[in-house]
């Protein structure tokens, strides 16, 4: 019998109230959830590669306007959109991420373009968006990632001259995917538009190698999403990946300290979704909602927003 395979995703952690959320809206989050948990679920069902299932699962979040990454992505101060994505394979820990890139369609697959392509892990701005079309991936013009919400959730940050992080109310964002393939591969990735009217060249944790990715098949696979700086700060993903190998942690274990005390002691709001080398699943955030779904090998399927 082949090994067990799963996949969980997330659509972004954050402020998220029962009370506006319309059936057409939870409809419409759902369908976008389903597509990409479908998505991967089908390249690991035909046993495929975990890393490309959770390349696969992220694409499509990234194609759908609803979340904040690829064309959805929030606007910068200067009315740009600067994109973080990155990917681990944990085979063998090969990495590739991007940060402040703007004008790919698919960020992730960017990522994925510097793990393969490159002698390098993170690759940021001008220089990766210069790689981009050395590459000849897929890009798009601001047309293509203009979006009127976005568009209206940027001049009331500009009007408060705050940075918003896409996690209240109708700013929902990131996007991420973790998955087991039945060769015992974990992989693990994350795209974001980052955060509305962030200036000066910020980066958060998605892009950033054991803060907002992680995967290591002796432990786990981890994508975050959250208070980017509160997670750098707390290098997330790596400190449960570190429970588990040095302290014996069990994913839920870890996963819990972490998330529900680690990260709620310094104010770090957001969640994750988790996946170790065994199957099992955590998908824990301390906010009031996460957009997240998960399937199993075994029939299980559990799809989300609020506790
Ligand atoms: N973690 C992301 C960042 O700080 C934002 C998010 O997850 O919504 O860039």
């Amino acid at each position: 019998m082949s090994q067990a395979f799963a996949i969980a995703i997330h659509g972004g952690a954050g402020t998220i109230s029962p009370e506006t959320m319309t059936p057409e809206k939870y409809e419409a989050y759902t369908e976008g959830l389903k597509r990409a948990l479908d998505k991967g679920y089908a390249i690991l069902e035909q046993g495929g590669a975990s890393m490309d299932a959770v390349q696969a699962a992220v694409m499509e979040l990234e194609d759908c306007p609803l979340f904040n990454a690829g064309k959805g992505a929030v606007f910068n101060h200067v009315g740009k959109h600067e994109m973080d994505a990155a990917i681990m394979n944990g085979q063998d820990k090969s990495a590739g991420a991007v940060c402040g890139i703007s004008r790919a369609r698919n960020p992730i697959q960017v990522a994925r373009a510097v793990m393969e392509k490159t002698e390098h892990v993170l690759l940021s701005g001008a220089g990766a968006d210069t790689f981009v079309v050395e590459q000849q991936l897929p890009i798009e013009n601001d047309e293509y990632f203009y979006n009127q919400l976005r568009y209206e959730q940027w001049q009331e940050a500009l009007l408060e001259g705050t940075v918003q992080l896409d996690h209240s109310e109708k700013k929902m964002g990131t996007v991420g995917a973790v998955a087991l393939d039945q060769a015992g591969n974990l992989a693990a990735a994350t795209s974001t538009g980052g955060m509305t009217n962030k200036k000066y060249g910020r980066v958060g944790d998605s892009p950033l190698i054991g803060a907002g990715t992680w995967a290591d098949n002796r432990t786990c696979a981890i994508s975050c999403t959250g208070h980017g700086e509160l997670f750098m700060r707390s290098v997330v993903a790596y400190d449960i990946a570190c429970l588990m190998e040095y302290s014996g942690f069990s994913l839920a274990d870890a996963t819990d300290k972490v998330v529900m005390q680690k990260l709620v002691t310094i104010g770090g709001e957001g969640g994750l979704v988790a996946i170790d080398n065994e199957g099992n699943i955590e998908m824990p955030f301390n906010s009031s909602g996460m957009y997240r779904a998960m399937r199993k090998s075994d029939g299980t399927i559990k799809m989300a927003i609020y506790k």
